[in-house]
């Protein structure tokens, strides 16, 4: 993974390939932004530049060190996410305190293959307070020749003293037309590369969602089952709420991306339909069919609030069963 691979985030690159130049990149970095533009394939292309002795600055993507990075293998480079706190806790939905305390012990330690060490937290809105005042040492006295990338979609999870303490590059939400061009190299059909663009909102991890075999019938089975809410029974909402909470398997966190856009989107819709049904009359404004638009505008609200919940508490239980049951009771 070179800075050459990374497609759609010029200024973050421009920015991080200048620091580079000048030899004055931060000790501590904070990639933001939303999920699935490229944040995590920056960190890593950022790592090659550091490791790479071929090409310093740029990494050659051939020699030891670029291809130990590619497997996963580089003994100076350590990540830190959510899946790795599940290999050590089944059900872990926040980021650890032993996870930092891991991360602070490998970057005191000498370098293996050169004098640098580099550190990955992915997801770092799930760090616990506890872990985010560990890291807090950590930043407070970096160990020299090291980096810290935190990878945030929701940055202001982080305490502000820690952000006060990084560097922040924000990455922006990639344009549909390079969404669909990305598919299409994939080898994804031109036709359903255009549609899943069209819905990604500028994440390709949701379009290839979107994109794989039956991504864009899951959303329109999502979307049938939300427009059956206000029928539904109790036990049928919480037992939708703990479908959409825990999507399991390979596809997990890209479902959960895909379940929050679709919950939004359809809110969405229902505020645009609700606009059109109550399009004034000639006659002047009928003020209680405009009541249903700003009932149906406090639920995107709604809706919106919760879903930066679940940003902090990846996989809370409790917050899809709020959203749904109050779906319902908003109807
Ligand atoms: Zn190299």
């Amino acid at each position: 993974m070179t800075f050459e691979s990374i497609r759609g985030q010029e200024r973050a690159l421009g920015t991080l390939r200048r620091a580079l130049g000048r030899g004055r990149l931060a000790h501590a970095l904070i990639f933001a932004g939303p999920a699935g533009v490229g944040k995590r394939a920056t960190a890593r292309a950022l790592a090659t530049a550091l490791f790479c002795k071929n090409e310093p600055g740029l990494g050659c993507g051939a020699c030891d060190d670029c291809h130990l990075l590619e497997t996963g293998g580089h003994p100076d480079l350590l990540v830190e996410d959510l899946e790795r706190a599940r290999e050590e806790r089944a059900t872990a939905s926040k980021l650890s305190i032993d996870q930092i305390r891991r991360v602070r012990a490998q970057l005191s330690m000498r370098g293996v293959r050169s004098d640098k060490k580099v550190g990955i937290i992915d997801q770092a809105e799930l760090l616990t307070t506890d872990a985010q005042n560990a890291l807090l040492k950590t930043l407070e006295e970096p160990p020299g020749h090291t980096t810290l990338i935190l990878i945030a979609t929701n940055a202001d999870a982080l305490l502000s003293t820690i952000r006060s303490r990084c560097q922040s590059i924000l990455f922006a939400p990639l344009e549909p037309a390079l969404i669909r061009e990305l598919l299409e190299s994939e080898g994804t059909d031109p036709e359903l590369a255009e549609t899943a663009a069209g819905l990604a909102e500028g994440s390709l991890d949701r379009a290839r969602s979107l994109a794989a075999e039956d991504g864009l019938e899951y959303t329109a089975e999502l979307r049938t089952k939300l427009d059956a809410l206000p029928r539904a029974t109790l036990p049928e909402v919480l037992d939708l709420a703990a479908e959409l909470a825990a999507p399991r398997g390979e596809k997990g966190r890209a479902r959960q991306q895909l379940n929050r856009a679709t919950v939004l989107e359809w809110c969405r819709d229902r505020v645009l339909r609700a606009a059109e049904a109550t399009a004034p009359p000639t006659d002047g404004y009928g003020h209680d069919r405009l009541d249903e638009v700003r009932r149906a505008l406090r639920r995107v609200d709604r809706a919106y609030a919760i879903s930066r919940e679940f940003e902090r508490n990846a996989n809370s239980h409790l917050a899809w069963d709020r959203l749904l049951l109050d779906l319902r009771e908003s109807r």
